[in-house]
């Protein structure tokens, strides 16, 4: 069985995201070979400083599962997540975290809070990192640098 990556439905995600005026980030899981949820950011249209795509995904996939934890699913995203994204993974009990780009400035999975690979991080899904990394991060160069620019 080979592998199926998801990422291009995430980066369609981050593109709907950006074209709401959202920082370009989406997310995907997947569980038994099926999509059970996909998002982008929606910090600015829900007034919610949590609404990253993550934890939209995370929420609306726990919701169909009638559980608070997805164990087997896996999770795609188009950027390297937050320290709170990757606390909700791992509550959520994700089983494999592929993303695309590294975030410097917010990341908290390979560097800054390094919330996996923390003593009080109970469940630490497998990572992957660099999946559609450049389509990833060049959507979020173009948001920045068109937002920039306007007035
Ligand atoms: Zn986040």
């Amino acid at each position: 069985m080979g592998f199926t990556s998801y990422m291009d439905t995430a980066l369609e995600e981050a593109r709907a995201a950006a074209a709401r005026g959202e920082v370009p980030v989406g997310a995907v899981i997947v569980r038994g070979g099926a999509v059970i949820a996909r998002a982008g950011n929606r910090t600015r249209e829900l007034s919610d400083p949590t609404a990253h795509a993550e934890v939209l995904a995370l929420r609306a996939a726990c919701a169909a599962a009638g559980s608070e934890r997805i164990e087997g699913a896996d999770l795609y995203v188009t950027l390297e997540p937050c320290p709170m994204c990757a606390a909700a993974i791992s509550f959520a009990r994700v089983a494999r975290l592929y993303y695309g780009a590294a975030d410097p400035k917010s990341g908290g999975v390979a560097q800054g809070a390094r919330v996996f690979a923390q003593p009080q991080c109970h469940h630490a899904p497998e990572v992957y990192d660099g999946i559609g990394a450049d389509a990833s991060a060049e959507l979020l160069r173009r948001f920045f640098a068109e937002r920039r620019l306007s007035p």
